[in-house]
């Protein structure tokens, strides 16, 4: 996915938190709340998480990315490229969201590094990209993109990247719709609400990857050039890699079907296809029986 140099994406609005040293993980505070950390990108259950206190236990510095301005940054350097895909994915909601019915808000995006404070509480690099309902923020730490080619073994590349934010963005605008609430009913399985909501987020993922080199700044240029097959192979190679069955035959060196919250690889991908081919209106994931899913 590359970006047209001349874009302006200075609207996107992402902060950078410095690196903190102040969390305190596992207690030892004011009151332990209970974590509310939903659907982050992979499958890694945070239940076991408890944070001392409800206030974001900052003490980094903060950045609005301000130096970063134009698409051809974007296309040089990763966290203006985030910027670049929330100015993009802005535009692009400002419009579907209301035509589906529903109110668009813009949702903070943090950039951090080893951890981060937030209204859900602590959480580090490990918990990968997540969203957090509480503060409608979502937070990713950028190394996880590298991760995605080193651990997980996807193909990489910028679309790849952006394909997380966008997943992440879904998971906000289901907040706004009121159907993520639908993934805490504490089922897991291929059938799952979970699932469900999961791979409705790769699919809102995609309609957006579709419409991006559509999707235009406030001077009528289109952030994004035409998506290639290459750039979209890459999403794909992303989604098949966090994929629940990939993972656990990976970790456990088994498949069971019964624990997934995600998606197997196959549906991750194809539930981003048809977003990107048909969509918005084509991603209602709860609408088909658990083997139609
Ligand atoms: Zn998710």
């Amino acid at each position: 996915m590359t970006f047209n140099d001349n874009a302006n994406i200075g609207a996107g609005r992402v902060s950078k938190r410095g690196r903190n040293t102040g969390i305190a993980v596992g207690g030892g505070g004011v009151g332990v709340i209970v974590l509310f950390l939903v659907s982050q990108f992979l499958g890694v259950d945070l239940s076991g998480l408890a944070v001392g206190g409800t206030e974001p236990a900052e003490s980094g510095s903060v950045s609005n990315l301000s130096e970063c301005q134009t698409g051809a940054q974007a296309n040089d350097d990763v966290e203006c490229r985030v910027k670049g895909a929330a100015a993009s994915l802005d535009v692009f909601w400002a419009e579907e969201l209301p035509a589906r019915g529903t109110e668009y808000q813009q949702p903070p995006v943090a950039l951090f590094t080893d951890s981060v404070g937030t209204a859900c509480g602590a959480a580090t690099s490990a918990t990968g990209p997540f969203y957090c309902p509480p503060d409608a923020s979502i937070y990713i730490d950028t190394a996880f993109f590298g991760d995605l080619r080193t651990r997980f073994g996807s193909s990489g590349g910028p679309l790849a990247e952006m394909y997380v934010v966008a997943h992440e963005w879904g998971h906000h605008i289901q907040s706004l719709e009121g159907t993520l609430a639908a993934s805490q009913d504490g089922q897991t399985g291929a059938g799952s609400n979970a699932v469900r909501v999961e791979l409705q987020a790769d699919c809102f993922a995609g309609a957006w990857a579709g419409a991006a080199s559509d999707t235009r700044d406030a001077g009528g240029v289109p952030f994004l050039k035409p998506i290639t097959d290459a750039q979209i192979q890459d999403a794909l190679s992303a989604a098949s890699a966090i994929g629940d069955d990939r993972i656990q035959s990976s970790m456990q060196g088994r498949v069971n079907p019964e624990a997934w919250t995600h998606g197997s690889s196959e549906q991750r991908q194809r539930w981003f296809q048809t977003g990107f081919t048909d969509g918005t209106g084509s991603c209602d994931t709860f609408a088909p029986a658990d083997a139609e899913l």
